[in-house]
């Protein structure tokens, strides 16, 4: 089903959240969809950096979109973490349904001012923006230092762009493994008073379990997941080549990583993202 309306808005209003989980082929694509199905909810698939250096976005674009319709829940296609306009612009050109401007490194007021053109483009597509302020730290590049978001900067911003969602740094941290962070829940809620936009917390792999009814009560819409998929695909990959030294087969060593994802990705979406939005069951 087609991404037609602002479900993370919609989320953030009713107790929910939106699971983006970052993918990287049709396998774990798939894998997704089919757990998005079984919880009966929308989903959003995820390319990032990584991604969009392996394929080209129009392709990543044509095959998600072709996955997508195909689906019995509204799925829709993201660009994450993108700090290169011109490449967003083609990203909104080749179909995507929401872009991810990261302006974050920059100074407040150039961040706003590429925000209001991408969110231009976009919204002449009825393509959703999401932009962010503060920085959420990657573990596995040492970084150590949280720059929270500034509640006076989200004041600002909200009032200043058109920008969608918002993206905060509240203690999240990317790509943990082996440990949790605590959300700063006072930090949120100051955010939360003077900002418009429906938040997005990146890194939710990272989130300690207590937190989450806590963030679908707040006034959080999305969150992004992509170690615990990434995790999972790989561990059981790996144990799979290791014990099937016969098998050649791509789609049979395929199998039980796939499962893998689609089981993780459907616990995140059942126990994590809270009341669901009743979402149109396609006619059958
Ligand atoms: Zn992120």
């Amino acid at each position: 089903m087609r991404w037609d309306r602002d479900y993370v808005a919609q989320a953030a209003g009713r107790n929910g959240m939106i699971a983006g989980f970052n993918v990287f082929g049709y396998e774990d694509a798939q894998a997704v969809i089919h757990a998005a199905q079984r919880a009966d909810r929308e989903v959003l698939l995820m390319i990032n950096r990584e991604a969009s250096k392996s394929l080209e976005l129009e392709h990543w674009a044509a095959l998600l979109n072709s996955m997508a319709r195909k689906a019995q829940v509204p799925v829709g296609i993201h660009l994450d973490h993108c700090s290169d306009p011109e490449m967003i612009f083609r990203a909104i050109d080749a179909g995507f349904t929401s872009v991810m401007y990261d302006g974050s490194a920059l100074p407040l007021e150039e961040n706003m001012a590429n925000t209001c053109r991408i969110c231009e483009k976009a919204h002449r597509h009825q393509v959703y923006v999401e932009a962010e302020l503060g920085q959420v730290p990657y573990d596995e590049l040492g970084e150590t230092r949280i720059r929270m978001t500034s509640p006076e900067e989200a004041e600002v911003f909200s009032r200043e762009t058109q920008s969608d969602w918002l993206a905060v740094s509240v203690g999240n941290v990317h790509r943990l493994l082996g440990r949790k962070v605590k959300i700063r829940f006072d930090v949120l809620k100051e955010i939360e008073n003077v900002c418009r936009m429906p938040l997005v917390i990146h890194g939710a792999s990272g989130v300690e379990q207590q937190d989450f009814p806590l963030l679908c009560a707040s006034r959080v819409g999305k969150i992004n997941v992509g170690t615990a998929l990434r995790r999972v695909f790989g561990e059981t990959l790996r144990r799979e080549v290791k014990e099937h030294p016969e098998i050649y087969d791509r789609q049979a060593l395929m199998k039980k990583p796939v499962a893998g994802v689609e089981e993780t990705a459907y616990q995140i979406i059942k126990n994590q993202c809270g009341t669901p939005i009743m979402v149109r069951r396609k006619a059958l």
